[in-house]
C-alpha cells in the first residue's frame, strides 16, 4: 500500500437525496468509524465480519444523536481502494454528512480526501489501470447513454487489454532482435524481417484505427457539435423549438431576431447533439447583426455538422446559393422548411448543386422531422457502434501517446526501407512500447498522476 494516511469525503452529490454516503478508506477506516459509532448489539465495527451491513447510532461528543445510520464493511483487498474501506449512510441534506465527516476527521486518525482520491488508491494500488480510472470519471460524467456505454467498456478494461497485448507482442519482437543481434548463432534475422515487416504494418493499422475511433469516441462522449444556419426568417429558430419540444429560441417574423447564439442540447436517439442556432447569414450593414453573423461563421469551423436550413416558400436565390457552397465541405444536412406552404424553391437546381442529404420539413407542424432525426442516427451510424469490437479512447492525453507509439512504428517501418539495420529498429519499438505503457499508466511519472486525479470530484 502506497499511503499510511486514512482519507474520508461525502461520496454522494451535495444538491441533495434522501440518503448521502460518507466514504472512509485506510489503515484506520475501520477503527475511526467505531470511535463514533455505536452498535444496539453493543459489537464493535471491528469485530464484525467483512462485506457485512450494520445499524447503528452516530453521537456527537456531548452524547447528542447525529443520525442513525447505515455502516457497510469492506476490509481490503476487496474493496474499491484494495484498502479497508467503510462507507456511513446516513440521511441526506449536507448538514448531516458534515456533521458526521467533521467528528470522524476531528479524532486525528482520518483526514479528508483530495478529489479522486479514493480512485487514485484504487490505481496506485493496482486494482484498476489508469485507463479504467479515467473510465470512472468519464462514467460519472456520461450526459448520453453511448457516453456511459463507452465509459464503461473501458472501465472493464477494453483499452488495457488491447495496450497490454500490442505491448506484448512489441516487445517480444524487441527481444528477439536483441537476442539474435547478441547471438546471432541461435537466433536468426534472416526470415525474421519478412515476417515483422507485416506485423509492423498489423500494429500501425490497429493503432491507427484507434486513432480513428478516437473522433467517434468523443462524438459519443461529449456529443456532436451542430450549427444551425440559414437566412434570417427561413425557420432556424422555429426547428430548434420543433425538435426540443418547447419555445425556448426567440420566434418572430422580424428577420435578424437571433442576434447572438442560442445553445441547446438535444438527444436524438442515442445521440446527443450540441445545437447552436445562430444569427442568420446574410449581407447586412447593421454592425450588432454583423457581430452575430461573424459568430455564426466562427461557430461553422468548429462543427461537426451542419444544418443549413432554406425557406421552400420563396426562391432560391443567389444568398442560398452562397450559403449551399460556402457550407459544402461540411458534414452537412439541408432542411427545406415551410413545406406547409406552397413550395417556391428549386429544389433540382439545389440537388444538381450538391449530393447532401435534403429534407423537406414543416418546422411549424413537425412535418419531416422524423425523418431528420433517421438521417442524423444514420449519419452518425452511433446505433451500431459494438463496444465489443472496438475500444475508445477517453481523452486526449490517451491519443497523444497512441499517436507517439504509431510515429514509432513507422519510424521502424522508414529504418527498414532504408536498410538501417536491425539495431535501429529496437530503439524506435522501445519508444512505441513507452508511449503504450503511458497510456495505461505503465511509467508515468506522480506529476502527471496527480494532475489526472485532481480532475475527479471529491470521494470518488
Ligand atoms: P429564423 O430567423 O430563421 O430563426 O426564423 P424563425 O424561426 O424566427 O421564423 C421566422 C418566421 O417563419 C416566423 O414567423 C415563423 O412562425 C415562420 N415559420 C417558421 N417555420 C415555419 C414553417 O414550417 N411553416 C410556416 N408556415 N411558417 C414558419
Amino acid at each position: 500500500m502506497f499511503n499510511e494516511d486514512t482519507i474520508a469525503a461525502i461520496a454522494t452529490s451535495s444538491l441533495g437525496g434522501s440518503i448521502s454516503i460518507i466514504r472512509v478508506s485506510g489503515e484506520n477506516a475501520v477503527s475511526s468509524v467505531d470511535d463514533i459509532v455505536s452498535f444496539g448489539s453493543g459489537k464493535k465495527l471491528s469485530d464484525m465480519e467483512t462485506h457485512r451491513i450494520s445499524y447503528g447510532f452516530i453521537r456527537d461528543k456531548d452524547g447528542t444523536l447525529i443520525d442513525e445510520v447505515i455502516i457497510l464493511l469492506m476490509r481490503g483487498p476487496s474493496s474499491y481502494t484494495r484498502e479497508d474501506v467503510v462507507e456511513i449512510q446516513c440521511h441526506g441534506g449536507s448538514m448531516c454528512a458534515r456533521q458526521i465527516l467533521s467528528l470522524l476527521c476531528s479524532g486525528g486518525k482520518v483526514r479528508i480526501a483530495e478529489p479522486g482520491e479514493f480512485t487514485k488508491r484504487a490505481f496506485l494500488n493496482g486494482r484498476i489501470d489508469l485507463s479504467q480510472a479515467e473510465a470512472v470519471m468519464d462514467v460519472i460524467e456520461s450526459k448520453s447513454n453511448y457516453s456511459l456505454k463507452s465509459a464503461v467498456s473501458q472501465l472493464h478494461g477494453k483499452v488495457k487489454e488491447k495496450i497490454i497485448n500490442l505491448r506484448k507482442i512489441v516487445l517480444d519482437d524487441i527481444s528477439y532482435i536483441e537476442a539474435a543481434l547478441d547471438d546471432p548463432e541461435h537466433f536468426s534475422l534472416d526470415e525474421f524481417d519478412a515476417k515483422f515487416e507485416v506485423r509492423l504494418k498489423e500494429y500501425r493499422d490497429e493503432l491507427q484505427k484507434i486513432i480513428d475511433n478516437f473522433n467517434n469516441g468523443r462524438l459519443i462522449k461529449e456529443g456532436i457539435n451542430t450549427v444551425i444556419v440559414g437566412k434570417p426568417n427561413v425557420g432556424k429558430s422555429s426547428f430548434m423549438n420543433s425538435i426540443l419540444g418547447a419555445e425556448r429560441a426567440i420566434v418572430t417574423d422580424i428577420p435578424g431576431t437571433t442576434r447572438d447564439v442560442i445553445r441547446e442540447d438535444v438527444v436524438i436517439g442515442n445521440i446527443l447533439l450540441h445545437l447552436i442556432d445562430t444569427a442568420g447569414i446574410h449581407d447586412t450593414d447593421n454592425r450588432v447583426e454583423m457581430i452575430g453573423i461573424e459568430k455564426a461563421k466562427e461557430h461553422l469551423t468548429i462543427a461537426d455538422l451542419c444544418i443549413l436550413i432554406l425557406d421552400g416558400s420563396r426562391c432560391l436565390d443567389d444568398e442560398d446559393v452562397k450559403l449551399i457552397n460556402n457550407t459544402s465541405n461540411m458534414t452537412r444536412i439541408i432542411l427545406i422548411n415551410k413545406n406547409d406552404l406552397e413550395t417556391k424553391i428549386d429544389l433540382d437546381k439545389i440537388k444538381s448543386i450538391t449530393d447532401d442529404d435534403i429534407v423537406e420539413i414543416s418546422a411549424k407542424s413537425g412535418n419531416g422531422i422524423e425523418e431528420f432525426e433517421n438521417i442524423i442516427k444514420e449519419k452518425f451510424d452511433l446505433n451500431v457502434l459494438s463496444f465489443n469490437d472496438e475500444i475508445y479512447l477517453s481523452n486526449q492525453r490517451q491519443l497523444t501517446h497512441i499517436e507517439k507509439a504509431k510515429e514509432s512504428i513507422e519510424n521502424v517501418m522508414v529504418s527498414m526501407e532504408n536498410m538501417l539495420g536491425e539495431d535501429f529498429y529496437t530503439i524506435d519499438l522501445m519508444d512505441a512500447y513507452t508511449s503504450l505503457g503511458y497510456v495505461i499508466g505503465e511509467s508515468v511519472d506522480d506529476d502527471l498522476i496527480d494532475n489526472i486525479f485532481k480532475k475527479f470530484c471529491i470521494g470518488k
